[in-house]
């Protein structure tokens, strides 16, 4: 066997996440190894605890990244907030309401389920119904920005509701983070996870996250051990905890949390409400193109993420292969649909960094090209123009 050194391709990485990573990061992340117990990588760590603060806009002093994907930012939140027994309303419009769903189900929660059409928002009302027919209930769980249909859901109004209720709420928002508005301590979220790879454009493998002062305090009366031991908080804030003695639970994923560090410094040189509007400008901007194309948005206008944009495959056209010739003439990835929206729609993400001017109009550009040459009568370059027209009146770049 001949095993050389392993080379990937340059690609663009506009599909549900990864996203691009800039080269900055990439550069922090190949910085020497230190030891995680060295004050100078604890320094490192209070100032990441300090940037989420800010990308999650709280004061959470429970507030760090989980070693893991979002899948464990996620279990983190179930594992260490539901004792058997407890009553989880589980909002589901998409994957990952079933991935929580599966989790409440695991910690031997009793979940209740509202569901939604997959492409719609969570609906406040249904939520509300739920609690009052299930008044013992103790938390909700929802996703804030559903990477399955590219459906935002209203997080003010369903934490709420949640509180209204006597429930805490825990709020996916993975996607969400980074690519549009969330304020948790404005909206009240009581415990909140998210990943690296989509809108903070880092690499994969790190889950932030923050519970607030509810959730804590419901966490400390658990009369039960925590089942993880890996994911048990109470462990972990004694490595994480500010003045804590810090104390090894883990050998922390060193490299990538210095490219945490540097993502979330870029976040903040640029700006929180810049990023948002940013992915915002952008997207438009895709979208003058998509419609040129006559390529139809899965979700209604006015729950629409900027960063997932899921579209309707046309008429006749095979929607594998056209991924396929993007990614082999364009090295351009985009996603498939999934669910119940295989076969039927792509999903085009619009993630941090991967969310420019140039990633917009080389996308319409292929998209433009492989349609046309499919056969589906499209005159060329017709989608790139119009989003240079919508740059030009926005006078954006
Ligand atoms: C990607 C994603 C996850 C899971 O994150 P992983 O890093 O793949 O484990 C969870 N929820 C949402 C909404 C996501 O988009």
């Amino acid at each position: 066997m001949n095993i050389q050194s392993f080379t990937p391709p340059n690609r663009i990485l506009m599909g549900p996440g990864p996203s691009n990573i800039h080269p900055r990061v990439l550069k922090a992340m190949g910085a020497p190894i230190i030891g995680h117990l060295d004050p100078v990588f604890i320094d490192m760590m209070d100032e990441l605890k300090s940037l989420l603060q800010y990308a999650f806009q709280t004061r959470n002093a429970l507030t760090m990244p989980i070693s893991g994907p979002g899948s464990a930012g996620m279990e983190a939140c179930f594992v260490n907030l539901v004792q058997p027994d407890d009553k989880v309303v589980v909002c589901r419009n998409g994957v990952f309401g079933s991935r929580m769903l599966e989790n409440v189900t695991r910690t031997r929660g009793r979940p209740v389920v509202v569901d939604d059409t997959w492409g719609e928002p969570v609906d406040p009302q249904k939520l509300d119904d739920a609690l009052k027919a299930n008044p013992d209930a103790q938390l909700v769980a929802f996703v804030h920005a559903e990477t399955s249909t590219g459906a935002c859901s209203d997080v003010a109004t369903l934490v709420e509701i949640a509180h209204r209720h006597g429930c805490l709420a825990i709020v996916d928002s993975v996607t969400a983070l980074g690519g549009s508005p969330l304020k948790v301590d404005e909206w009240g979220v009581d415990a909140i996870y998210s990943g690296t790879q989509k809108c903070l454009s880092c690499v994969p493998g790190l889950a932030p996250l923050s519970f607030n002062e509810a959730a804590v305090e419901r966490l400390k009366k658990r009369s039960e051990p925590v089942q993880s031991w890996f994911l048990d908080l109470n462990l972990l804030v004694g490595y994480w905890a500010a003045g804590a003695k810090r104390a090894y639970h883990h050998t922390a994923p060193i490299n990538s949390l210095y490219a945490l560090h540097e993502a979330l410094v870029m976040l903040r040189e640029e700006g929180l409400e810049n990023a948002w509007a940013r992915h915002r400008h952008h997207h438009l901007a895709l979208k003058a193109g998509l419609e040129t194309l006559g390529i139809r948005f899965v979700v209604d206008a006015a729950y629409r993420l900027p960063q997932l944009n899921a579209v309707y495959v046309p008429d006749g056209v095979d929607e594998a292969l056209v991924r396929q010739r993007l990614l082999n003439e364009f090295n351009l990835e985009i996603g498939a649909g999934l669910g119940a929206l295989a076969g039927k729609a792509w999903r085009i993400g619009l993630m941090g960094h991967t969310c420019s001017k140039d990633n917009v109009l080389l996308c319409l550009r292929a998209l433009n090209s492989i349609l046309s040459d499919v056969g589906l009568g499209i005159q060329s370059g017709a989608a790139e123009a119009a989003a240079r027209t919508y740059y030009r009146q926005t006078n954006g770049n």
